[in-house]
């Protein structure tokens, strides 16, 4: 049995090696870039007027002129035009090209228009005003992205301006998430009085989708040869093996001794933790098999805790520790780290943890009250209102 620091850092010892690839777009939010991107021409590439209102030569406003004539109209999206007379401005909107003889915006608000003549009302304008310069923001070729960003809405809007309809992210592992029991019968099944339906598969399915990691989802029966010629062929097809159930000390928990056989070496079998305690992970030449105990929020828990945080740090990405306060006084006198599913409450700032009752490790139906896991230290079985420890949310 290994201590939940120790599981961790075992687990990242065994990172895996990312690949590339190409995605849309519309699907990057989210992924870690793996290429860099620049300015494929000035930002912005003209000198943009920023406000609606009227461009004037600033140099007719220091000698004193206010009564400008207006002689045209500059729209968003019209080439470039030019002020014919010194003396007179061209109505200007909000993304126009600033006009050739213009250096200078004052805003409709500031500015009476009679008979097309638009009359300043203020005293004092700045040279240059209410308009964002051309390459103000980046140059034509300078570096916008990195390889190891990660891609949120803000650098979708950059890769979008540069015009990049797909970009080159990083890869996750072929995976394979492995349901196994002989009680589970598939979603779309009705189930006999002494069967349940399968949900780990899916609850691991939704949590990597949702990282765009693309799984694929087997079954496999309680049965020594059928699951080790099973084994074998998912072993050889996946780098990333995520199985759920079968790693107990039942009578019918062969999941240990089969990847064993198969040549996967056992890493650690058991975390001082609950819930999640039979955790067995294992490595291959090439393959990574983390092999979850089947009670539901036994599997929920080494995601998020373990299977998540792994994926990123291979990546580039450290999954920075979040804290939370306790809210009441709590108590779990076994020697383990328990992870205690809490309800959070923002309060100033400051993240106040409520625990949820029920939260067995068998009692999903909890885990719809609850945002997260509250990691309560094993050398401690007192734990008090106000106290500081690393929390775990799974719904960002
Ligand atoms: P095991 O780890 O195989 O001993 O399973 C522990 C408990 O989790 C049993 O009550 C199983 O029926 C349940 N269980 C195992 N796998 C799943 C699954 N894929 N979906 C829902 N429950 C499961
Ligand atoms: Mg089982």
């Amino acid at each position: 049995m290994v201590t939940v620091a120790e599981a961790t850092s075992i687990i990242h010892q065994h990172l895996f090696l990312p690949g590339k690839e190409r995605i849309k777009l519309e699907t990057t939010e989210g992924r870690i870039l793996a290429e860099t991107i620049k300015a494929d021409r000035d930002f912005p590439p003209f000198d943009r007027v920023a406000m609606d209102g009227i461009a004037v030569p600033f140099k007719s406003f220091q000698e004193g002129w206010r009564d400008f004539k207006i002689e045209s109209m500059q729209a968003a999206g019209q080439p470039r035009t030019s002020l014919r007379d010194q003396q007179n401005c061209i109505e200007v909107m909000t993304g126009a090209m600033l006009p050739v003889g213009c250096d200078t915006v004052i805003r409709y608000e500031d500015v009476f228009i009679v008979n097309k003549i638009a009359k300043i009302k203020i005293e004092s304008i700045e040279k240059g005003q209410s308009i964002h310069p051309r390459a103000h923001d980046a140059r034509k070729g300078d570096i916008l992205l990195n390889p190891g960003n990660r891609i949120a809405a803000s650098e979708v809007a950059l890769l979008a301006t540069v015009g990049r309809a797909e970009a080159e992210v990083l890869a996750f592992p072929t995976t394979a998430i492995v349901s196994t029991g002989n009680e589970l019968v598939d979603i779309r099944d009705l189930p006999q009085p002494h069967q349940i339906r399968k949900s780990n598969s899916y609850v691991l399915q939704a949590a990597l989708t949702t990282m765009g990691c693309r799984p694929d989802l087997y079954h496999l029966p309680d049965d020594r040869n059928v699951l080790e010629k099973g084994l074998s062929k998912i072993l050889a097809d996946h780098q990333l093996i995520i199985l759920s159930g079968g790693v107990s000390k039942g009578k019918l928990d062969f999941m240990p001794a089969a990847l064993e056989s198969l040549g996967v070496k056992k890493l650690f079998h058991e975390v001082s933790q609950r819930p999640g305690k039979p955790f067995w992970f294992g490595a291959a030449r090439k393959q990574v098999v983390f092999a979850l105990p089947g009670n539901p929020v036994s599997t929920f828990l080494c995601f998020y805790r373990y299977i998540k945080p792994w994926l990123l740090k291979s990546m580039g990405a450290e999954t920075p520790v979040a804290y939370a306060r306790l809210g009441i006084d709590f108590s779990f006198i076994p020697p383990l780290t328990y992870f205690l599913q809490v309800k959070i409450k923002n309060e100033k700032g400051s993240l106040i943890a409520w625990p949820v009752e029920g939260g067995g490790s068998g009692d999903f139906a909890n885990l719809k009250d609850v945002d997260g896991f509250l990691e309560l230290p094993a050398d401690r079985y007192d734990f008090k209102e106000g106290e500081v420890f690393p929390y775990i949310g799974f719904r960002v």
